[in-house]
């Protein structure tokens, strides 16, 4: 049997930052990943600021953007330049790694094995592991659940996954690009949208659906309308949580990150939240005050995840209401509020007050 004071489930950006503050206190944590070699289907779109404010080494950006465009159902457009700022794009395996790496490097005991089960989940947490085909048991005083949208720790405690939009990512290689595209229209995207993100080598294109009926179709849709060479073949499905923001901890067990539906309603950024949650529940946990981290998070991001379900239940609805998003960004001010909120993440009260105000009468 394995111990530790802390037993950290997923080394996605969420369990890996967790574990590296754990273990900067000297807390003993182990922090188990079911694959090392897992990527995830992901834009890897980090606003630039959360390096220095996380303590990560921007060597790790690949790419700097600086230009968004908008598209309209009615292929009305906006482009928008950042200032003060910019989305650094990271190829997720390679950052996955290396944040599991830097908890390592701070002492955490970093095991590739996948959790199955619990077998006692009181004071005391004993968890049953799989390490190399081996059965293994963990015991742990707290247990931090990073463990993704499909979080097996949710289910094994009898709760039920988030709710959720699908995805259909797929790479281009041959083509180049320094834009984020956000493109809207029914015809390709249900409730959400299709984007163009540029990568470290090629793009990706993807888009989102409510449900999973017809999303290859909607590619293909969308790889029509923006005159893409998109293979459809290689293709990969995943899905983004939709946040309600009702689960925090349960004693002993905290949840991070998509385990725990932090995704921003709208623009679907979910790895800085994803980082702060493993900050606030290291917090929390080192000041052996589960409870604080419902606290921290709520204070700082719960009031900007609200105005965002509002705004996206709002905007995503249908053609007719995205088409007003778009045209709305037209406005210069909406796209200075809206990239402040974006790239700057620190102390957002007064930012959210412009941001909210601009928007109020819409959803009045
Ligand atoms: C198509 C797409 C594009 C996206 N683009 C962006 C973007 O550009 N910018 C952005 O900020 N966000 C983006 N997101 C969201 C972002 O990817 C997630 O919010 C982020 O990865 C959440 O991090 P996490 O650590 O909580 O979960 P994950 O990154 O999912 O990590 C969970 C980890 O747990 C491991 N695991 C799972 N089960 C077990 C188990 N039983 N035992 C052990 N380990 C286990 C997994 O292997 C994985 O490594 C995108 C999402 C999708 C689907």
């Amino acid at each position: 049997m394995l111990r530790a004071k802390v037993l950290v489930i997923g080394g996605g950006p969420a369990g890996s930052t967790a574990a590296r503050f754990l273990a900067k206190q000297g807390i003993d944590t182990i922090l188990i990943e079911r694959d090392f070699s897992f990527v995830k289907p992901c834009g890897g779109g980090v606003p630039n600021a959360a390096f220095a404010e996380l303590g990560i080494p921007s060597n790790a950006i690949k790419k700097d953007v600086k230009d968004i465009k908008l598209v309209s159902p009615l292929n009305n457009t906006v482009d928008i330049r950042l200032e003060g700022g910019f989305i650094a794009i990271v190829k997720r395996g390679e950052f996955d790694s290396l944040l599991r790496q830097s908890a390592k490097v701070k002492g955490a005991q970093l095991l590739e094995a996948e959790f199955r089960h619990f077998e006692e989940t009181g004071k005391q947490i004993t968890v049953l592991v799989n390490i190399n085909g081996k059965e293994e048991r963990i015991r742990t005083d707290y247990l931090i659940a990073a463990d993704g949208v499909n979080s097996r720790v949710r289910l094994a405690l009898g709760l039920k996954l988030p709710s959720a939009i699908y995805t259909l990512t797929t790479k281009i290689k041959k083509d180049d690009g320094d834009t984020c595209e956000f493109w809207f229209g029914e015809s390709h995207a249900r409730k959400s949208y299709s984007w163009i993100f540029p990568e470290a080598e090629g793009i990706s294109a993807g888009t989102g659906s409510s449900d999973t009926g017809g999303l290859k179709g909607m590619l293909k849709a969308f790889a029509g309308r923006r005159g893409l060479n998109a293979d459809s073949s290689v293709t990969r499905m995943y899905k983004v949580p939709l946040w309600s923001g009702e689960l925090y901890n349960k004693d002993n067990i905290l949840f991070i990150g998509d385990a725990a539906g932090q995704v921003m309603p709208l623009t679907y950024e979910g790895i800085y939240y994803a980082m702060k949650a493993g900050e606030f529940a290291a917090m929390a946990i080192i000041a052996e005050k589960p409870s604080d981290y419902k606290k921290l998070w709520r204070k700082r991001f719960n009031s900007r995840f609200m105005l965002m379900k509002k705004l996206g239940d709002y905007f995503l609805r249908d053609d007719n209401s995205a088409e007003k998003f778009v045209s709305l960004y037209r406005r210069q001010e909406i796209q200075a509020a809206t990239m402040k909120l974006w790239l700057e993440k620190s102390s957002a009260g007064g930012k959210l007050i412009s941001f909210a105000n601009f928007f109020r009468k819409v959803l009045n």
